[in-house]
C-alpha cells in the first residue's frame, strides 16, 4: 500500500512524499533537508525524485537528493532543470523506481512553459497549475494555454486526488467567494477547509470533483462567473478564455 505525506517546506510549499514502507519518492523537493529528515525518521530509502516545473521552490533540493541517495530523477522535457535523468512530455509513462506506481505525463503549460502533471494511481501531481480553489499565475504562458491545461486536468476522473504545490486554499476560497458568491458548494467547502487549517492539517489533496464544483478558474462557463468577470473588467467578454483572463487578472490584485 502506498501512503502519501505532505512535507511542508518554506512558507507554504508542500513536498509530496509517496512511500510504501520501504522506498519513497519525493515530488517537487524545493529543499533537500525536510526530505532527508522525513526518510531518516521513517527508515525509508529515497528511490526517485519527480519535478513538475523548474521553479526553485520545487526543484531546489533535486540535485542534492539525487547525489546523496543516487536515485533517478524525472522532470519536464521542456525545462532547464539541472540533474534530470529522464525528461518527460505528454503521454510519457514511467514506473516510479522502487515503488509500485505508474504515472503518465500530461503537458500543462501556462504557469511555466514546460510544466507537466503526473497522473496515476488515482492521483495527479500538478505543481503550480491547478490549486485548491485556484490556479497558478501565468509567468510563461498565455490565458489560452492555461485554459487548455486546466481543461485537461478537469477531464480526469472526478475522484482523482489533486496534489498541488502550495497551501493556498483559504486565500483562494476568499477570492472565489468574491467571484462566485452564490455557490453553496463553495460555502460548504470553506467550512470544511477552515476546520482542517484550525487543526494545522493540510487542506490537500482535493479532488477533481471538488475543483469542478468550487474552483472559479474551472468554472468560466458559468453564467454567474461570466457576469462577475465582465463586471470587474468593465466590458463584455467574448469567450471563456477572456473570462478566465479577467478572473486571473482580478485575482492578481485581490
Ligand atoms: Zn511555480
Ligand atoms: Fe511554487
Amino acid at each position: 500500500m502506498l501512503a502519501i505525506h505532505a512535507v511542508p517546506a518554506f512558507k507554504d510549499n508542500y513536498i509530496w512524499m509517496i512511500e510504501d514502507g520501504g522506498n519513497a519518492a519525493a515530488v517537487d523537493p524545493g529543499d533537500a533537508a525536510p526530505v532527508e529528515r522525513f526518510v531518516a525518521e521513517r527508515g525509508l530509502a529515497l528511490s526517485a525524485v519527480l519535478a513538475t516545473h523548474h521553479h526553485m521552490d520545487h526543484v531546489g533540493g533535486l540535485l542534492a537528493l539525487a547525489r546523496r541517495f543516487r536515485c533517478e530523477t524525472f522532470g519536464p522535457a521542456g525545462e532547464d532543470i539541472a540533474g534530470l535523468d529522464r525528461r518527460l512530455s505528454e503521454g510519457d509513462r514511467i514506473d516510479v523506481p522502487g515503488i509500485a506506481l505508474s504515472l503518465e505525463t500530461i503537458d500543462i503549460p501556462g504557469h511555466t512553459a514546460g510544466h507537466i502533471a503526473l497522473f496515476g494511481g488515482g492521483m495527479v501531481f500538478c505543481g503550480d497549475t491547478l490549486f485548491a480553489c485556484g490556479c497558478g499565475r501565468l509567468f510563461e504562458g498565455t490565458p489560452a494555454q492555461m485554459v487548455a491545461s486546466l481543461d485537461k486536468l478537469a477531464r480526469l476522473p472526478g475522484d482523482t486526488r489533486v496534489y498541488c504545490g502550495h497551501e493556498y486554499t483559504l486565500a483562494n476560497i476568499r477570492f472565489a467567494e468574491a467571484v462566485d458568491p452564490g455557490n453553496a458548494a463553495l460555502a460548504a467547502r470553506k467550512a470544511r477547509e477552515s476546520a482542517k487549517r484550525e487543526k494545522g492539517a493540510p487542506t490537500l489533496p482535493s479532488t477533481v470533483a471538488d475543483e469542478l464544483a468550487t474552483n472559479p478558474f474551472l468554472r468560466c462557463d458559468e453564467p454567474a462567473i461570466i457576469a462577475a468577470a465582465a463586471r470587474h473588467a468593465g466590458r463584455a467578454l467574448k469567450d471563456r478564455v477572456e473570462v478566465f483572463a479577467a478572473v486571473r487578472e482580478w485575482k492578481n490584485s485581490f
